[in-house]
């Protein structure tokens, strides 16, 4: 079972593979509007994303773009009009990794579902990093919290990759504004402490070890593994 997501904006065709997908045995998310997917990828992380160009709201390109911009791997079939071998080359050079031609036939779109799934497969567990409470597989990114499988965003993958790379040391939070983020270091948001607390969460039991640390004016600090013990 994988956890997909589906932005289209055709209801017979979201209905469609919906069904179609979920028979499969698949979790299905969808989304009708590009800001709906772009929130959705933000908060949740997916082993795959049908992706429809044509978007009320927008160019579902922008979606793509915005996701490798952010690190992320996930795979993306593109679900298009868009015919042309131009309109080919601009998807898979905005960073989808197949590309389906409207009208296509279900059995043809599963069967590219099924293929792209099982490239990511491929890519094999990698190894586990603990931390705190979770246990992170960075190359398959996958995780789990207390030996229980959960999910983490794209965001937070990248805090912790991040983190993990200066462990032992204090990360100033205009550093990760500035590496993580790419926000100006000058930027007065909230975002990054708000971000922090909530990770932070994830990573202890209430009461459990302190992993990640808030150094008072100065910034933040991921225990290695026996500090915290
Ligand atoms: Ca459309």
């Amino acid at each position: 079972m994988a956890r997909l997501l589906l932005v289209e904006d055709d209801p017979t065709l979201r209905l469609s593979l919906e069904v179609a997908l979920r028979l499969r045995g698949h979790e299905m998310t969808s989304a009708r509007l590009l800001a709906d997917a772009q929130r959705i990828t933000e908060e949740q992380s997916f082993d795959l994303i049908l992706l429809d160009l044509g978007l009320p709201d927008g160019d579902g390109l922008e979606l793509c773009h915005s996701l490798r911009r952010r690190g992320s791997i996930v795979p993306i079939l593109m679900l298009t009009a868009r015919g042309t071998l131009e309109a080919r080359v601009e998807g898979l050079g905005a960073g989808a990794d197949d590309y389906l031609a409207k009208p296509f036939e279900l059995p043809e779109l599963v069967a590219r579902v099924e293929a792209l799934l099982r490239r990511k497969a491929w890519h094999g567990p990698g190894e586990r990093t603990k931390v705190g409470r979770l246990e992170i597989d960075f190359r398959a990114r996958q995780t789990w919290q207390d030996g229980k499988p959960t999910h983490l965003t794209d965001m937070e993958y990248r805090v912790l990759e991040y983190l993990l790379d200066r462990r032992g040391d204090v990360v100033s939070r205009e550093e990760l504004l500035l590496r993580v983020w790419r926000l100006s270091p000058n930027n007065k948001t909230r975002t990054v402490d708000v971000f922090m607390s909530r990770l932070r969460k994830i990573l202890q039991n209430e009461g459990g070890l302190k992993v990640l640390l808030s150094v008072r004016g100065e910034g933040y600090r991921l225990l290695l593994a026996d500090e915290s013990s």
